[in-house]
């Protein structure tokens, strides 16, 4: 059973897509104020599986709970209230090539609250300085901006309702090693000081063992594994070993963390 500290729930969760089963009776529970990474291969069905967490496609079978709420129930008004309590940050951004940065991070405010246009200016200001961008990024295009700033603009709009819950797609894939530094130091501020649970999909080592609080190892459409990365390197399933074994896995394990420590 889950406790109160629940946030996430999956039951018995399947996907499949034509004769492809990519969830085979998937369970895993995500707890409040953690980040929880989920790996795997290419494949897998990590996407699949963050796009059922936040309604944008239903599994076979299985249920999906969020902050409490079964996702099979929800009428349009409930689906609409429930998407406003979490923030996305897609694999590749998701912006729009035609507003600029601010108009960007904005758009949440505008179809979701009344806030008047000079308003959402500033709170959309305040969220790129929370996601680490100077102000005089907001009047950019996200074509003038570098890999690194797109991640922290599409982070700064997950931000812009004050979300509960933060989905993360891959943010610091195609980073180079200071960029994706800066992203993983971002992702510990925002639970540290917001209380934020994240749920992170990754195979950056350093995110993983640095960062995350528990690991979730898909494969063969199942969670294989789940604990921290130290309880994982003692499984020897052949998903999970590959985190562990080879000199760049031990290279990650044996790094200082530079980021402040854990609240616990
Ligand atoms: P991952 O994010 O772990 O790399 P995905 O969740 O994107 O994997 O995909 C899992 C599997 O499901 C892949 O084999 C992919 O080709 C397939 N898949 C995903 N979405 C669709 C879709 N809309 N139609 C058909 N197959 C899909
Ligand atoms: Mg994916």
């Amino acid at each position: 059973m889950a406790g109160a500290d629940t946030v996430i729930e999956l039951h018995q969760v399947a996907t499949r897509f034509g004769d492809h089963v990519v969830h085979d009776g998937l369970d895993l529970e995500v707890r409040r104020g953690e980040i929880f990474a989920l790996v795997g291969g290419s494949g897998s069905g990590k996407s699949t599986l963050l796009r059922e967490m936040i309604l944008l496609q239903r599994p076979d079978s299985g249920s999906i709970k969020v902050l409490g709420i079964d996702l099979a129930t929800l009428d349009d008004a409930s689906a609409t209230a429930l998407r406003q309590r979490w923030g996305v940050m897609f694999q590749h951004g998701g912006l729009f090539g035609s507003l600029n940065v601010r108009e960007n991070v904005g758009l949440p405010l505008r179809e979701h609250t009344r806030l008047a246009d000079d308003l959402i200016d500033a709170v959309a200001a305040w969220k790129l300085g929370l996601a680490g961008l100077a102000p005089e990024v907001g009047a950019q295009h996200p074509s003038e901006l570098s890999g690194g700033m797109l991640k922290r603009a599409s982070l700064a709009r997950a931000l812009a309702l004050d979300p509960e819950l933060l989905f993360l797609d891959e943010p610091t894939a195609g980073l180079d090693p200071d960029g994706a530094d800066g992203v993983d130091e971002l992702v510990l501020r925002l639970r540290d000081l917001h209380g934020l649970t994240v749920v992170v999909i990754t195979h950056d080592l350093d995110l993983l063992w640095q960062v995350a609080d528990r690991v979730a190892v898909l494969a063969d459409g199942k969670v294989q594994g789940v604990g921290s990365m130290d309880e994982l390197s003692r499984l020897d399933h052949p998903a999970v070993r590959p985190f562990f074994d080879g000199p760049r896995a031990r290279a990650a394990q044996t790094q200082e963390r530079s980021a402040p420590s854990k609240p616990r």
